[in-house]
């Protein structure tokens, strides 16, 4: 046979259609109500925003997924696919996803708008400055930061320690080299931190603002520093939210686009799934359940993660929540976990992949746990065997859930019409209301408790001495009440990527908390938490470039 078409060769290929009539004619919506960029994107316009805020909403559909190996499951493909296939059924949806950041576009390979056949377009878009919204979180994060020492140096009226200084500054480029710097030298010295956007708390809050209101709110509440009386001083007390709010403007409007098969897609929002929530903003949740009876959208990592996280973070707070869960799940993730390598996991291999199945029955129960019926979605591998397969269906008889072979990596909306229907039917089932897993204004260690021992299977939470001592400067100043975000490796369900899929019993050591005033979470941070990553021995960066006619070549 021969080498399967690139990603960018199937998005080259593809005949998009001009994005103000596919608005008109998918969405009913007119040409003032979208800003375009080009021909094939287009921000929806701030007016229609407001005005869809009170429409009566669609079902919203969540894709999950077991716990992932380094490869990544198939969620956004999943999106893509499933949406696709609801468009074939005849049903108005629309998918929300991510947008990408360049730290993985020139670092790892790895499709951030799907793959395939299942993929968004215009890909090279997408993948490089889309319509300008990471430019503009980064901006407005070094705005602040630029103020804030602008301040120190003009004699520090607001008595800042400069020494407990909270507020790093971002870049969207992988870059190991700038995480930890001296700045200042010369002029008020100190050390400092650099962050990928993707990081930036205020992506964070730009993902989860209702408004721009709301926006400037959050802006104001975000701590920058504190005092030596353990007092917060925040980005209001420097006067930065005007600003801030000024650049962060256009960015609150979510990106239109399309998948290969012409169903809308709204990209926007890239926060990193483990110190921030990690799914796509709420303004295009929110926009997309108005114009839509169906919208897919992911959430970051395995269900213990990511949809811990959109329903106790992004659904409390917005009181948006999922209607539908499905759960990804590949049979190369099941080997791995059962104990097959990461080159091996890619045989058949009927022991290893009975010992995994394990994880994905403590993710169906992740689901429950939230009071939603899970469906499981086989993203499928040309490697798969019939055993194998046989094998899983009869483990998601067992647990009383619905399977569905998909192929829309191979197919397009065609692979996943099977999942389509599972997913319709659950929605007729309507019953399971979902619910967050702890009430609000749980106290943080409390919250971190149940999360550990009912999702992660861990015996208890241990606090290090230096998390237990922000934990009372937290309470004292007011924010000890805050949802958590669990910030912990996506490889396992302990703080350390070594202990496995399967991992049960153990301590949820957490090292460190964070505050996101703004996004309203405090992150706790469980092992290594990598805020800049670095770039790979052999970037991909150093395969990507122009053709002689000007078009991007290389993207993953
Ligand atoms: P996730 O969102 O879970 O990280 P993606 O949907 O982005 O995963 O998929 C990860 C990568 O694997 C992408 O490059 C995608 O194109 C590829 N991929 C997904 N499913 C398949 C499949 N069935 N066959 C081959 N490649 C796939
Ligand atoms: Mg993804």
């Amino acid at each position: 046979g021969h080498a399967p078409e690139s990603d960018l060769a199937i998005a080259r290929r593809a005949r998009l259609e001009p994005i103000l009539p596919l608005a008109e004619a998918r969405l009913g919506l007119a040409a003032e109500d979208l800003v375009p960029f080009g021909h094939h994107r287009a921000k929806l316009s701030l007016p229609l925003l407001q005005r869809l805020k009170d429409r009566p909403r669609g079902r919203l559909v969540l894709v999950s997924a077991i716990t992932p190996t380094p490869a990544g499951e198939g969620k956004t493909t999943a999106c893509v696919g499933l949406v696709d296939a609801l468009s074939r059924l005849g049903i108005s949806a629309l998918a929300c996803l991510r947008e990408p950041s360049l730290g993985p576009v020139f670092g790892m390979k790895g499709g951030a708008a799907g793959g395939g056949r299942a993929q968004v377009v215009p890909m090279e878009a997408i993948n490089l400055h889309f319509n300008g919204d990471f430019h503009a979180v980064t901006a407005a994060h070094n705005l602040l930061a630029a103020l804030l020492d602008n301040h120190l140096y003009w004699g520090n009226a607001l008595g800042i320690d400069p020494a407990r200084v909270v507020w790093s500054r971002v870049l969207d480029l992988n870059d190991r080299s700038l995480r930890r710097v001296r700045i200042g030298l010369g002029e008020v010295e100190r050390e400092s931190t650099f962050e990928i956007t993707a990081a930036s708390e205020i992506m964070a809050i730009l993902c989860l603002a209702e408004d721009l209101a709301d926006l400037e709110r959050r802006l104001g509440r975000i701590v920058v520093a504190w005092r030596r009386d353990d007092t917060p001083v925040t980005a209001a007390d420097l006067g930065a939210v005007g600003a801030m709010s000024a650049l962060l403007r256009d960015a609150l409007a979510p990106n239109l686009v399309q998948t290969l098969e012409h169903t809308p897609v709204l990209i926007h929002g890239g926060p990193f799934a483990n110190i921030a929530h990690g799914c796509s903003s709420l303004t295009a949740t929110r926009a997309a359940l108005a114009l839509g009876e169906v919208v897919v959208t992911e959430a970051g990592f395995g269900a213990d993660q990511g949809l811990e996280k959109f329903i106790d973070i992004k659904s409390r707070q917005s009181g948006l929540f999922p209607d539908a869960v499905v759960i990804v799940v590949t049979l190369r993730a099941l080997r791995f976990h059962g104990g097959a390598s990461r080159e091996a996991m890619h045989r058949p291999d009927l022991a290893a992949l009975i010992a995994g199945l394990d994880n994905l029955v403590r993710q169906v129960a992740v689901a429950r746990a939230f009071g939603l019926e899970p469906v499981v979605a086989l993203n499928a591998f040309p490697d798969d065997s019939e055993a194998e397969r046989e094998r899983l269906a009869a483990c998601c008889v067992e647990l009383g859930v619905a399977l569905a072979h998909c192929d829309h990596w191979a197919r397009g909306g065609e692979g996943a019409l099977a999942l389509a229907r599972r997913v319709l039917e659950r929605l007729e089932e309507g019953g399971g209301e979902a619910a967050a897993l702890y009430a609000d204004g749980t106290p943080v260690e409390t919250a971190l408790q149940v999360v550990a021992t009912r999702l992660y299977g861990a015996s208890g939470v241990e606090l290090s001495p230096e998390a237990r001592a922000t934990l009372r400067r937290l309470e004292g100043a007011g924010y000890g009440q805050l949802p958590v975000c669990i910030a912990r490796t996506q490889y396992s369900f302990s703080g350390d990527p070594a202990d496995g899929g399967l991992v049960k019993g153990h301590r949820l050591r957490v090292r460190e908390l964070r505050l996101s005033a703004g996004a309203g979470f405090v992150v706790a941070v469980c092992g290594r938490l990598m805020t800049l990553p670095g770039l790979p021995r052999e970037p991909a960066a150093l395969g990507i470039g122009l053709d002689a006619e000007g078009n991007i070549t290389g993207l993953a």
